[in-house]
């Protein structure tokens, strides 16, 4: 990990001697790094006596139902209204966990129109310019972990408990796969045993984001994973379509897709795989690799998506067919880099 610049703290605790008010945000369609940075640094900033929205342009999976603050979380599908008005309240908003605008979907005019002091908190790379203030690091394992040396630097050190801790360690271990990927950096496992220092329950917070799956969400898998994936040996790569009417069937809740991507990963030889979920009028994408193929630039350049190397998301705005015919098309045209 990059030392945050002293330069980039001060700004921002400058900026905190004549702040009120606080908006928090995070991106759609939120992961764990995305609710454990939202949730840790409300938090944080209450603890500090400032007044602390926080807000997200959909609904968090419910297999975070049970950490701490996740129900005062405002989402922008339920009540647009509500977050008009604390985005004309907010004196600071800090931006967690994305790299471009786009990904507040239809929060991004709010945000654009706002005359707060944005500063950004991310680890994906290149991130676009939209804040005043940028702390970006890609070496990083998750946007959590980088959150938690930002708090110490603002000089928090005393204010971080065991809530704090709890929700930068979801973001962690959810970044890293539980320490499977992102993750070999020293660094990190000296902030896990920092966070552990603070009373968190390590093997409780594990059941609660592993172990706590419908049975639904059981069965969904079972169904696609049998009937849905598609392996195509020759370019190394598999992947997983679902349909409306299955999702449907299953009785499907955000969040029951979750790690569904990261399953054709573990058959022997897949180095790449992909999950096409049809919504509404458009097809959501994940991507994920193993190696040095970049699923984000693939993601960018036909998918109108990004991320990181070996995770990324993308969506297609044709129906499922088009979609399938235009990922297996190219994936000749990339077999060698899928060798
Ligand atoms: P997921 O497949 O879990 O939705 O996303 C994987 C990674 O790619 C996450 O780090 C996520 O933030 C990023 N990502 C997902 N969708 C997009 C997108 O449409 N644009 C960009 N720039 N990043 C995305
Ligand atoms: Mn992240």
């Amino acid at each position: 990990m990059k030392s945050i610049s002293s330069k980039t703290v001060n700004a921002v605790k400058e900026k905190l001697k004549d702040t009120g008010n606080i908006l928090i945000l995070s991106h759609y369609h939120p992961d764990g790094d995305a609710i454990g940075s939202l949730l840790s640094m409300t938090r944080f900033f209450s603890k500090m006596g400032y007044v602390v929205s926080a807000a997200l342009p959909d609904a968090s999976p419910v297999f975070f139902d049970w950490m701490q603050g996740v129900n005062e979380i405002l989402v922008f599908e339920r009540k647009p209204e509500i977050i008009e008005k604390v985005f004309l309240e907010a004196d600071l908003i800090f931006v967690l966990d994305f790299n471009d605008p786009s990904r507040l979907k239809d929060m991004e005019p709010f945000f654009e129109r706002s005359g707060a002091m944005k500063v950004l908190i991310d680890h994906h790379p290149g991130p676009k310019k939209f804040s005043d203030v940028i702390i970006s690091d890609v070496s990083v394992s998750s946007t959590c972990e980088l959150l938690y040396e930002f708090m110490k630097s603002v000089g928090g050190g005393d204010i971080i408990d065991k809530e704090i801790a709890t929700a930068l360690f979801v973001g962690i271990l959810t970044d890293t796969g539980c320490f499977s990927f992102n993750s070999s950096d020293p660094g990190t496992y000296i902030r896990v045993a920092e966070l552990i220092g603070y009373g968190i329950n390590k093997d409780e917070i594990f059941n609660h984001v592993y172990d706590n799956y419908s049975e639904n969400r059981m069965r969904l898998l079972g169904h696609v994973l049998r009937e849905k994936m598609e392996v195509i040996p020759e370019y190394n790569t598999a992947f997983i379509s679902i349909t409306m009417d299955e999702l449907k069937r299953y009785n499907f809740v955000p969040g029951d897709t979750e790690g569904f991507v990261n399953y054709p990963l573990s058959i022997n030889g897949i180095c790449f795989s992909a999950l096409f979920i049809e919504k509404f009028g458009h097809v959501r994408i994940s991507f994920r690799s193993k190696g040095d193929f970049p699923v984000n630039l693939f993601s960018k350049k036909h998918f109108n998506g990004g991320g990181h190397l070996n995770a990324a998301g993308g969506e297609s705005f044709t129906n499922m067919k088009e979609t399938l015919r235009l990922f297996r098309s190219l994936l000749h045209e990339y077999s060698e880099e899928l060798k």
